[in-house]
């Protein structure tokens, strides 16, 4: 996903809308026997619910340093973005507000061709990893650890991320990818069901270099 403009959906809605009331009027069907025509329909049809859409903001997604997408081990390619800080439902989790938070810091991950070996198509999302991505600063070598980030779906689908602040600065930004075996268990018997794949034992490392952070965001 690059760009969400939800006024686009909302126009074409209308535009919908629109031809309806078109065709109703040209259609010279007697109004007694045709619904569409009664009057109600019409007035209905040209006025749906309003979508939270009309305000909506769109997002523009921007590369997280000049590195772009990384393999992680076998099965995995990763890659880093940002965009505003957005507000999320989060439960029980603690999660920074957009409101108190300078951008929305996100790791998309998608499984590689390499993957089948543990039972996943490509391009699919792997759950339950804990991705930990440390921050440091080129110049100060001032350390920024950002945590767990946890998971979440977006309309682009599920990815690892959290609302996050951050000093401007351009940045290393390292990733410590643990293995999700603690959580995620593998089919592994003698059985026609068992992958022949194994989970990662030591943590991955991914970098993306050169993340230049001005303090402005689009
Ligand atoms: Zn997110």
């Amino acid at each position: 996903m690059t760009i969400i403009t939800k006024k686009g959906q909302w126009k074409a809605v209308v535009g919908a809308s629109a031809l309806v009331l078109a065709l109703t009027a040209c259609s010279g069907t007697p109004a007694a026997t045709t619904p569409a025509a009664t009057g109600t329909t019409p007035a209905t049809a040209a006025a749906p619910e309003k979508p939270a859409g009309t305000n909506v903001a769109g997002i523009n997604e921007l590369p997280v340093g000049d590195s772009g997408p990384q393999a992680a081990g076998e099965f995995l390619e990763v890659n880093a973005v940002y965009f505003q800080a957005v507000d999320m439902k989060h439960g029980s989790m603690a999660m920074p507000a957009a409101s108190d938070s300078d951008m929305h810091f996100e790791i998309d991950v998608k499984t590689t061709a390499g993957a089948s070996a543990i039972g996943f198509e490509p391009d699919q999302f792997l759950p339950y990893l804990k991705i930990n991505p440390k921050l440091t600063e080129k110049n100060t070598g001032e350390v920024v650890d950002l945590g767990t980030l946890m998971p979440m779906i977006a309309v682009d689908g599920p990815h690892y991320g959290n609302n996050i602040k951050l000093k401007p600065g351009l940045y290393t930004v390292e990733l410590t990818i643990q293995s999700p075996a603690d959580d995620f268990m593998l089919h592994t018997g003698n059985d026609t069901s068992a992958v022949s794949g194994r989970f990662w034992t030591e943590p991955l490392k991914v970098t993306f270099d050169n993340f230049e952070w001005d303090g402005q965001l689009l």
